[in-house]
């Protein structure tokens, strides 16, 4: 914590930044009885978007990107509705007449959207937190120069300071016409044209995610892969993600290519989309390819909100790309703290920029010990099948125990609901779900000797599955735990009370009966 400081500032503590983890500091360091602002501003995209008070989550992420998800799961839901009875009033199947509407989907999400932007400032103006929509940046140590979107300008003094100023999407600097006429998912969730037919450029959770909604909504998609799909995840349940996406949502993978150039062919007027040009490279032949899109979208990575912030002037040390390296969210400023997207090495999610907020707020004005804890943080990638995970991947398993001492244990399975007239149903077919649990390998095969290290789950609703594995993995519980507990029938999480194959016994993990 930082040494003792008697001088007299504007306010307790100033949060440069109102996403996910400024607001939840602000919020409960003004519940501590302290003096706080919250500052947020958007720069907009270089299409000129921007949006109100919340951050990345509620705005341009986790909501607008659920929301869509959910839209084009209604679409799949709809076209099965069939096989449980429903029709169109004239007998016809419901598929037959479906037809989705891009402006609706956006000005409901949209909507939904700034009902949150207002929650959020009632919410601060009760909660005592003043809220500045203007752009921060340290001017001294102690002081900020804020300046609001008429250029007006202040200067507040504090004696701490959160950065909690997350991160934006990037462009690549080597492909002509990118900036001009591509767009990011800042641009996506807000766009006043149905995208047509899409480009999504990268290969990790936001380009599969947002891909896989487009393709859902009807949208002839492809995605442009550098290298691999879902880097950082189990390599077979990543694989299994895309082999979904390609064969059974007829996604198009373009592999180990790069974008070289963007070029407008027709521009975008009246509501519709523009046509593009695109040029693109494979890595190893070299060889070029031209195709045209109506949507070209870069998902090619994010960098946080930390050059432009006066982080030099503060003595707050960044690392080489510019993420905040910390020890409990104290930078090397002890009066600077940092939480969110913005920290070195830790995971990029919502509820750890929260959990981190709240505690550190806790911590500096309370009488309270409790870090952030961000091992065994759960995820789930909202693809068209979703896939959720917790704890270590095989490739890390393997990595740290050594093959010949972790055991697999897998089940391929069909979902209750997905059962009737599965073969008329292309999307939905069998033994496509999958389920993964890692565990350290008792070598007499006793599972009370087996400490549970992963959970991997491929299926519908993947978030609500996975929700609860980190307890088993914090508490260090056992295979012969798992094995004891008692499922819930039928549904898809019971499934891990139900895991006897393992990956070295050979046998065969598809499912065959359904209740016993
Ligand atoms: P942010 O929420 O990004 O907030 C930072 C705020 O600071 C922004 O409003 C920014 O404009 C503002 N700001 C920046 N600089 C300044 C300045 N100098 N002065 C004033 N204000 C400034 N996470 C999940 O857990 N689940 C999901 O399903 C999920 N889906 C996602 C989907 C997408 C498309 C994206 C892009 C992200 C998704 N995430 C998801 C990640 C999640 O959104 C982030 O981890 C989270 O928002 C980080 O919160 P934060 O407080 O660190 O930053
Ligand atoms: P990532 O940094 O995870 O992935 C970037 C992707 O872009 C990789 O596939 C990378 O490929 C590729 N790439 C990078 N540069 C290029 C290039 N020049 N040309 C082509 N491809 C390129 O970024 P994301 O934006 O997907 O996610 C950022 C973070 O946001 C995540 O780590 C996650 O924490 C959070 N998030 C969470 C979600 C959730 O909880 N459901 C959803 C969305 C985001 P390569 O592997 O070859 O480097």
């Amino acid at each position: 914590m930082a040494p003792i400081d008697n001088t007299e500032y504007d306010y307790d503590l100033v949060v440069i930044g109102g996403g996910s983890g400024g607001l939840a500091a602000s919020k409960e360091a003004a519940s501590l009885g302290k003096k706080v602002c919250m500052l947020d501003f958007v720069t907009p995209t270089p299409r000129g978007i921007s949006w109100g008070v919340g951050g990345t989550c509620v705005n341009v992420g986790c909501i607008p990107k659920k929301l869509m998800h959910h839209a084009s799961l209604i679409g799949g839901e709809i076209e099965d509705a069939h096989f449980f009875g429903w029709q169109s009033k004239n007998g016809e199947p419901l598929k037959d007449n479906l037809k989705h509407d891009w402006s609706t989907l956006v000005t409901y999400v949209q909507n939904n959207i700034k009902g949150s932007n207002f929650s959020y400032r009632a919410l601060l103006a009760t909660q005592q937190v003043k809220y500045l929509n203007a752009y921060g940046t340290f001017v001294e140590p102690n002081k900020l120069r804020i300046v609001y979107k008429n250029s007006k300008e202040e200067f507040v003094t504090s004696r701490h300071f959160i950065i909690a100023t997350g991160e934006r999407p990037v462009y690549p600097n080597d492909c002509e016409g990118a900036e001009q006429y591509a767009i990011t998912s800042d641009d996506l969730f807000s766009l006043p044209y149905s995208p047509g037919r899409t480009l999504v450029v990268g290969a990790s959770y936001v380009a599969l995610e947002c891909a896989g909604f487009l393709r859902g909504l009807g949208y002839d998609v492809s995605v442009m892969v550098r290298s691999i799909v879902l880097r950082g995840f189990d390599r077979q349940c990543s694989e299994h993600v895309r082999n979904y996406m390609e064969n059974y949502e007829h996604v198009k993978f373009i592999d180990r290519c790069v974008m070289k150039k963007i070029e407008e062919v027709r521009e975008s007027k009246n509501g519709e989309a523009p046509l593009l040009r695109a040029t693109y490279r494979h890595l190893e032949s070299g060889e070029e390819f031209t195709d045209e899109f109506n949507t070209v979208m870069f998902a090619i990575g994010r960098k946080p909100c930390t050059d432009n912030i006066g982080l030099d002037v503060a003595g707050v040390e960044l690392d080489s790309k510019g993420y905040i390296p910390v020890v409990n969210e104290q930078t090397n400023v002890p009066h600077i703290y940092a939480i969110g997207d913005v920290l070195q090495g830790k995971p990029q999610l919502t509820p750890v920029a929260i959990e981190a907020g709240v505690l550190l707020a806790r911590r500096l004005y309370n009488d309270h010990n409790v870090n952030c804890d961000y091992i065994n943080v759960p995820t789930t990638v909202f693809t068209p099948i979703e896939y959720g995970c917790c704890g270590y991947t095989e490739e890390e398993a393997i990595d740290k125990f050594g093959a010949d001492d972790i055991e697999v244990y897998h089940q391929y399975f069909t979902p209750t609901e997905w059962k009737l007239n599965y073969y008329d149903r292309p999307r939905k077919p069998m033994n496509v779900c999958y389920a993964k649990v890692i565990t350290t390998r008792s070598k007499d095969g006793d599972p009370r000797k087996e400490t549970l290290l992963g959970f991997h789950f491929v299926g519908p609703n993947a978030g609500e599955v996975i929700q609860f594995t980190p307890f088993p993995l914090k508490m260090k519980a056992t295979k012969a735990d798992l094995d004891a507990l008692i499922g819930i029938h039928p549904t898809c999480a019971e499934i891990f009370t139900m895991l006897p194959i393992s990956k070295r016994s050979g046998k065969e993990a598809t499912q065959q009966g359904c209740c016993g």
